[in-house]
């Protein structure tokens, strides 16, 4: 904001005719103030004798005398208040004076010489000048000229205004908005791109104003002019528009009534000159005088129309022009007393900003346009509002595509549409709510994830979990397994520290030696071996559901498999593969975690570079300023990303290996099994075969007590616990089948230590048979107890 009082300068017109000198000085020292001193010559006092004064002081801004030129006016006037409008500020400068004292010609300027061109035209050539040497914003430029005649306003630039007489012209009319401020009517505006037309249109209302006046009608004289300057600037791309106005004003004469001295039309044509110069009067001096609450500028059109000039909005300059002739000193004493209260006015300029509206839809418009153009070029199509029918139908085939290829890297390739790319995410979604994705999907489709910018299915994880629920749960097993197995080899090995001896007696168990510490566990098998039963998992148990064995086995029978299995040489295959198996749960396990670690890590790296994406858009777009790219960073997420993405594809194929790795394992564990159960199964037909054979009388010996052997006499025992099968065994078999004994057994009887025992294929069918097994595990209860106490007893 600038606060400035109205500027005043004076302007002495050179006479017409020589004139008598010592009517005015002027003190125009640099140190003092300027000042004009009017003299009242002695012959216009009043007798000699009077009290008049014989000299009026005025201050001035500055005071050019008759010889200042055209340019000095200029220079000294004009320019800076064609600086402040160029920088925004509204601007006024008004002629008054008297008919004849040359405000025309000070404003205007001479019609004959170039030289004595007034204030307008230097203005404007001055104003084009800056603009055209300005490159850093947009000017527009619009001319008006307006006449007020009478109190009514008449618009000198209308086209109409040569066929017309200045009456018959539609008025300009005042209208005041809501915030009060002046709205000129039927004024036409015009644009002006350069001083030609700027000059053109000034000597188009000169003319049309010289057309207009009659000798009825003087209006060149009692007619105020302004022509104004609309001045809007503008930075490239910016909605925000500067107006200034600059008011180049030619007031009427301001001649008293009295002193025209005519009647009829001119009368009434003075009455309205002085009246509207009486209300620009009284504004002054109520603007002049303080604590004033209203200031009269309604009572004329004049004052409506520079109301911003005189006390408001503006930097407003005045110019006394004086016409100090001896006939003229009223007048011009008049025109200076005038001036000393407008110099009191204190005007507040501000500059005037605002958002255009019309700026702003205009830049949006072709924000779009050069964004749509962008983006033709990037993408090679032209954008329409809506994707095609047949755009549409081929984005749900590329999406149907993406979700049935099995590869992990394959990607759905829409390009850079961000119609296509919404569109894409509403048919996932709508095929996800549909429950259409992955429909059809099995176990093993539950790592069958290759690409993962695609959400993965709340179905699928649910069933991840699940598998890895088991799969921790057969871990337990396991390990609760190896516990009890660790458990049972250190008591074997102390029982074996007891009594090494007892091996001896031992050795005559028809029980495979599948291991030399495999018949001592069998002293405490019956009680662990039972929980053995779920160790290889829920395979085993649905391999037994299938077979539907282990349901018909009697106790005996399941008690002798259990020790048949433990000491069975392919026992020590399983357990490795259990080992084996178990740690490739864990592996699968942990890779399942990273995998899904690097989905979430792949999904938010794409976020990140995506929300990048729309910030830097949304930025350039606000702004208006070029695309921001920071290619160091994203460069960097995008190399992230592609690691994460090798790392992904890299677990991916280990975890579909170890998939294969389990499934093999598990499949050769299920075929061991099947192979020990067959094995058994001939092993307990040959035994109660050679039971039977070998001991027809056992049946008649009380197994209920057994009596302490000594190991020497393994060959009673022997008997006496073959004894024990024999009836039952007959009941099986009655066609007895001996199995051949290697050299070995046939020789001492004994089963040498680490040997295996050759199996006869026994035809004799073991069916379940309760009373054959219940036979069994007598026997087998009884040789237990033997080898109990014979190891109790050794303690
Ligand atoms: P006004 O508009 O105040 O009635 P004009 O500007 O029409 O007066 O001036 C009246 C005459 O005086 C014109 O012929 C004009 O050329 C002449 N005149 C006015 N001022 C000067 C000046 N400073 N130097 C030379 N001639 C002047
Ligand atoms: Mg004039």
């Amino acid at each position: 904001m600038v606060k400035q009082t109205i500027q005043i300068f004076a302007r002495v017109k050179p006479p017409a005719r020589k004139q008598q000198s010592g009517i005015y000085s002027i003190d125009d020292d640099e140190n003092l103030t300027p000042s004009l001193e009017i003299i009242i010559p002695r012959d216009l006092a009043d007798g000699f004798v009077n009290n008049k004064r014989e000299s009026y002081k005025f201050i001035f801004q500055r005071i050019f005398d008759q010889d200042a030129k055209q340019e000095i006016i200029f220079e000294n006037i004009a320019k800076p208040v064609a600086e402040s409008v160029l920088a925004g500020y509204n601007g006024t400068i008004f002629a008054y004076g008297q008919t004849g004292s040359g405000k025309t010609f000070t404003i205007t300027g001479g019609a004959e010489r170039y030289s004595d061109r007034g204030i307008i035209p230097r203005t404007l050539s001055y104003i084009f000048e800056q603009l055209q040497k300005d490159s850093s914003k947009i000017y527009t430029t619009h001319i008006s000229y307006l006449e007020i005649y009478n109190e009514c306003g008449y618009d000198l630039l209308d086209p109409r205004h040569e066929a017309s007489r200045l009456e018959d012209l539609p008025k300009v009319t005042l209208l005041e908005d809501t915030d009060q401020n002046i709205h000129l009517k039927n004024l036409s505006l015009h644009q002006a791109t350069n001083e030609e037309e700027a000059l053109n249109l000034l000597f188009l209302g000169d003319t049309n104003r010289m057309i207009a006046e009659t000798p009825m009608n003087q209006a060149s004289t009692r007619s105020h002019c302004i022509f104004t300057i609309h001045l809007s600037s503008k930075e490239p791309g910016s909605a925000t528009v500067r107006h200034a106005k600059l008011h180049l004003v030619d007031l009427a004469g301001s001649e008293r009534v009295a002193k025209s001295g005519v009647g009829g039309q001119l009368l009434t044509e003075a009455k309205y000159i002085n009246l509207s110069l009486h209300y620009l009067e009284q504004v002054i001096i109520a603007l002049s005088e303080k604590n004033r609450s209203h200031i009269p500028y309604r009572n004329s059109m004049m004052t409506s129309v520079l109301r911003d000039s005189l006390g408001g909005n503006c930097m407003t300059t005045m110019i006394a022009t004086l016409s100090l002739e001896k006939r003229n000193i009223d007048e011009s004493i008049s025109t200076c007393r005038f001036a000393q209260r407008v110099a009191l006015i204190k005007n507040e300029a501000v500059l005037n900003e605002e958002i255009d509206p019309r700026s702003m839809i205009i830049c949006l418009q072709k924000e779009i346009q050069e964004l749509r153009d962008e983006l033709a070029l990037v993408t090679g199509e032209q954008r329409t509002e809506a994707l095609t029918e047949a755009e549409l139908l081929q984005l749900e085939k590329l999406i149907t595509s993406f979700l049935e290829d099995q590869d992990p890297q394959s990607r759905l390739e829409v390009g850079a549409d961000m119609r296509k790319i919404h569109h894409c995410f509403h048919h996932l979604k709508k095929l996800l709510n549909d429950k259409k994705i992955f429909r059809n999907s099995t176990v093993s489709s539950e790592i069958k994830e290759p690409d993962c910018q695609e959400p993965v299915k709340e179905e699928e994880y649910k069933k991840l979990r699940d598998l890895l629920k088991q799969r921790d749960n057969e871990i337990n097993i396991l390990v609760n397994m190896l516990k009890k197995e660790k458990k049972k080899t250190q008591d074997a090995l102390h029982f074996s520290s007891v009594d090494r001896g007892e091996i001896r007696l031992i050795q005559s168990s028809p029980f495979p030696l599948g291991n030399p510490e495999g018949q001592r566990t069998s002293l405490f098998s019956a009680s662990t071996q039972s929980q053995d039963c779920s160790m290889l998992g829920s395979r085993s148990s649905l391999l037994h559901k299938k077979s539907g064995m282990r349901e018909e086995m009697s106790l005996g029978r399941q008690e002798a498999f259990e020790i048949f299995k433990r000491d069975h040489a392919d026992s020590v295959t399983i357990d490795d593969n259990k080992q084996i198996l178990k740690q490739r749960f864990s592996e699968a396990k942990a890779l399942g975690e990273s995998i899904n670690e690097a989905r979430s890590k792949i999904g938010h790296l794409k976020e990140e570079i995506t929300r990048r994406h729309i910030q830097q858009v949304a930025l350039g777009v606000s702004e208006n300023v070029a695309f921001p790219s920071t290619p160091d960073q994203e460069d960097r997420l995008r190399s992230q990303l592609e690691e994460e993405k090798r790392r992904y594809k890299i677990m991916f194929t280990r975890l579909k290996a170890l998939k294969v790795e389990i499934e093999h394992l598990q499949l050769l564990m299920d075929k061991a099994k099947v192979k020990l159960q067959k094995e058994f199964e001939a092993w307990w037909a040959e035994e109660a075969t050679h039971l039977q054979v070998d001991s027809p009388a056992a049946n008649s010996l009380d197994h209920a007590k057994p009596s302490p052997q000594s190991p020497e006499s393994q060959q009673d025992q022997s008997q006496l616990l073959s004894n024990q099968s024999v009836v039952s065994a007959r009941k099986v078999s009655p066609s007895p089948c001996p199995s051949p004994r290697s050299p070995e057994q046939s020789s001492t009887g004994t089963w040498l230590e680490g040997s295996i025992p050759e199996r006869t294929t026994s035809s004799v069918p073991l069916t379940g048979d309760s009373q054959t097994d219940s036979d069994i595990l007598a026997f087998l209860k009884a040789r237990q107890n033997i080898l109990q106490k014979k190891c109790l007893g050794s303690n």
